[in-house]
């Protein structure tokens, strides 16, 4: 592996325009680091690349020399897929450039922009792109996979928000996908992951908003079933202006929770209102009845800062697992599980993270893209994150735990950029009775399986071999 990854820097270097960062040379070792602490590999050539052409000669390069390549934008795989160790690392964070053209409210994102750097330039304008909800995280990763956050039920996921993409495929040669060029793949990008080339660049439809509600507060363990009870039905009937994630923890100890809550088990709700302030205030008072009184708040925010306000919440270097799922209806005996779990939690940074989709996410019929699950509005994401090597095991056998005995009440179906890297038997269930598909627009891009480092669908000649 090291003489390959020399061999392919020997082929890059007098043609390439960005940084090629080695093992041992200046900037290699912040460069190889990724967001998720539990995943530290050692690639033998980081291609920092400037531009297109740089991308196309780093996939020519490895795919010529037969090199592992892992592609990175933002480097916030929960699975670590963007990095290896001893290959090629295709990193786009040179190229980050957002055009916006307020009056089409349209913007062409390029493929190693962060979620910040998209909400930045759009808010210029009045105008946002539905994404995610932690501004470091990278943009493309995102988008391929879905991409969900607090304006999903009023305007879709975030791949349903692209028009057009462009990429470097496995052959290196330039493509443009679109409902008119190439749609099969165009139909792939959006749900589909990394599975198809390098996307350089994404066409976006954007929408005006400048400013939202944002209520919060913390209900006390002895309401959390109650509360549980009451989000699940009424959020089946409430309006694509109101946005419910709950989260389920222990509460920080901190000055901004009231002191009976701290350290105990709570349910963490945050509500973001995108309509009009006064028709949602009802909906928000509402909804925090069963919250301890002094953790309640609720204020205007701008668009910008509501974008933030998580970002030290999940940082970079920390250890993290995660598994994910769909519910049709959050049962009883589901909603138990979760809260006799929250007691026994290993790490005072866990969280039970739950959501509500639906909306104008659910409005596209299943097979309009490649996406995961529209008609299973409840997304629950078991998260877990620690510092320490030594607590892997009991962090990780928690959520598993966990995980396992809420699967039989679930949805089968999960969303790929809610998975660890230990789930590659479940990308199949991921895609349903969309698999084949998938593998035939797989088969015909990328058949020898190059981009791989994902959450992969092997093309079919590779799966045949291996079946
Ligand atoms: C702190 C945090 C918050 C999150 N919040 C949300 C959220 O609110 N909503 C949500 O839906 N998800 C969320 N996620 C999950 C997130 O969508 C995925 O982790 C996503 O993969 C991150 O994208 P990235 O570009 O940073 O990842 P990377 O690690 O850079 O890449 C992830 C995958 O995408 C591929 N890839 C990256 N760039 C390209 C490209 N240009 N072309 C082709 N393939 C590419 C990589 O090869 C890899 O397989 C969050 C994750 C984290 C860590």
């Amino acid at each position: 592996m090291v003489e390959a990854s020399e061999e392919a820097y020997s082929s890059l270097h007098r043609r390439f325009k960005g940084d090629l960062l080695r093992p041992g040379k200046s900037g290699y070792e912040d460069a190889r680091t990724i967001w998720n602490g539990m995943v530290a590999r050692a690639p033998g050539l980081i291609a920092r690349c400037a531009d297109v052409s740089d991308v196309q000669n780093a996939v020519r390069a490895a795919s010529e020399i037969g090199i592992l390549t892992a592609v990175r934008c933002g480097g916030h795989s929960l699975a670590g897929f963007s990095t290896c160790d001893g290959g090629m690392v295709i990193d786009l964070s040179r190229m980050r450039q957002v055009t916006v053209d307020p009056e089409a409210r349209r913007a062409r994102v390029t493929g190693g922009c962060l979620l910040g750097s998209i909400d930045t330039a759009t808010q210029k304008a009045g105008l946002v792109f539905p994404s995610g909800v932690v501004s470091h995280t990278g943009a493309s990763g995102l988008i391929l996979g879905g991409g969900t956050g607090w304006l999903t039920r009023r305007f879709g996921l975030s791949c349903d928000n692209v028009e057009g993409f462009t990429l470097v495929t496995a052959d290196s040669s330039v493509l443009r996908s679109n409902s008119r060029e190439n749609p099969d793949l165009f139909w792939a990008l959006r749900g589909g992951g990394g599975n198809f080339g390098v996307v350089t660049e994404f066409e976006v439809k954007l929408h005006p908003l400048t400013a939202v509600v944002l209520a919060e507060g913390l209900s006390p363990e002895a309401n959390i079933r109650s509360l549980l009870e009451y989000w699940r039905d009424f959020m089946a009937e409430a309006p694509l202006d109101l946005k419910w994630n709950i989260d389920l923890r222990l509460a920080p100890q901190t000055k901004r929770v009231p002191v009976e809550l701290r350290g105990r088990p709570v349910a963490g709700n945050s509500l973001v209102w995108t309509g009009d302030p006064a028709a949602g205030r009802s909906y928000l008072e509402r909804a925090l009845s069963m919250c301890t009184p002094d953790s309640v708040s609720s204020k205007i925010v701008s668009f910008l800062d509501l974008q933030t306000m998580a970002d030290a919440d999940f940082p970079h270097g920390r250890r993290y697992y995660t598994k994910s799922g769909y519910f049709t209806y959050l049962d009883d005996r589901s909603i138990d599980h979760m809260v006799e779990a929250v007691s026994t939690v290993p790490s005072s940074e866990t969280q039970i993270e739950l959501a509500y989709l639906g909306g104008a996410a659910a409005r596209l019929a299943a097979n309009e893209t490649a996406f995961g699950d529209r008609s299973a509005p409840f997304i629950m994401n078991l998260l877990a994150s620690w510092s320490e090597a030594s607590a892997d095991a009991g962090n990780i056998s928690w959520i598993r735990g966990l995980f396992d005995r809420l699967r039989p009440a679930m949805k089968p179906g999960v969303y790929i950029n809610f998975m660890s890297g230990d789930e590659q038997d479940r990308v199949s269930e991921a895609y349903q009775e969309r698999w084949d598909r998938m593998v035939t627009v797989k088969s015909h891009y990328d058949p020898n399986n190059f981009f791989r480092l994902n959450q992969n669908v092997p093309p079919r000649k590779l799966a045949a071999k291996t079946s």
